[in-house]
């Protein structure tokens, strides 16, 4: 075909930039226990995530979800495997690194919110400041800025008892980005919300994703990973879908 303008666009798509991959998962096998107490809870995943995704983890209890998170999340090492998080291997480093990258590249967002009972909310979100050496006449603005992000400038100085569910896990998220990680990961964010808060918190998640911050959530209910953009699908131990959209959800939720 004599077209030089279609070849020019063909180039151009070819060479088109993609975004940063911070997750990838290369053949990543997780074994527990040895012998004939073995336990292959992950076999051969391979998984890449790219800068800005909204992802959701699904599958049945037991597929592996948690035991991927903790690995993505560098609670946990592979057994084999590589695993590239913001292009640099951290498939084997030790203990004390992989605490470092927590705290300065991750934020972590619970079910049970695991806020200290005994700090108020501008004090919790405060403590990863800390630990990441952010200078102290930084925090305290930091602090307020990362709840004001998620509503909560009012509540500054409350204890998480004096805080509903939705509140606390709101200060729990602001916790979870005042570092400015490269990824926020969320083990069943809304699991323990009632349907209305779940809704208020799923609407920072993706005002957050709007913004820019990669999001990895771990959730069972199918309408909380409508609300992602990508659904991963892991079933022994395996991902059997990588790409699914909201839409495409309800045919693998059925089995079809
Ligand atoms: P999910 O989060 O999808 O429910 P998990 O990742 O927790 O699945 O578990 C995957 C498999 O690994 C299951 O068979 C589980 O029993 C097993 N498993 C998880 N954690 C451990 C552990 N610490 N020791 C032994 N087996 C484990
Ligand atoms: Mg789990």
């Amino acid at each position: 075909m004599n077209n030089k303008y279609f070849d020019n666009v063909v180039d151009k798509n070819y060479f088109a930039p993609t975004k940063p991959v911070i997750v990838n998962l290369e053949n990543i096998a997780k074994v527990y226990g040895v012998g004939e107490l073995e336990v292959r809870a992950l076999n051969s995943v391979s998984l890449t995530i790219e800068q800005g995704e909204y992802c959701s983890i699904m599958g049945a209890s037991g597929s592996g979800k948690s035991t991927a998170m903790n690995i993505i999340g560098c609670l946990d090492k592979p057994t084999a495997g590589h695993y590239y998080l913001d292009r640099v291997d951290v498939s084997q480093l030790a203990d004390d690194e992989l605490a470092k990258i927590r705290n300065f590249k991750l934020g972590f967002v619970f079910q049970q919110f695991h806020l200290l009972p005994q700090l108020t909310a501008l004090e919790n979100v405060i403590l990863p400041m800390i630990y990441a050496g952010i200078k102290s006449g930084e925090r305290r603005d930091r602090a307020v800025a990362a709840l004001t992000r998620v509503g909560l400038e009012n509540r500054l100085h409350n204890k998480p008892n004096q805080l509903s569910g939705g509140q606390q896990q709101r200060v729990a998220i602001a916790r979870a980005i005042v570092n400015k990680p490269v990824l926020l990961l969320a083990d069943e964010p809304t699991g323990a919300l009632d349907s209305r808060t779940t809704q208020e918190v799923m609407e920072i998640f993706t005002e957050l994703n709007n913004s820019g911050i990669t999001i990895i959530m771990v959730t069972h209910e199918p309408e909380v990973a409508r609300m992602t953009r990508r659904i991963v699908w892991f079933r022994d131990g395996q991902v059997i879908h990588s790409h699914l959209t909201p839409e495409e959800l309800n045919s693998v939720a059925l089995g079809t």
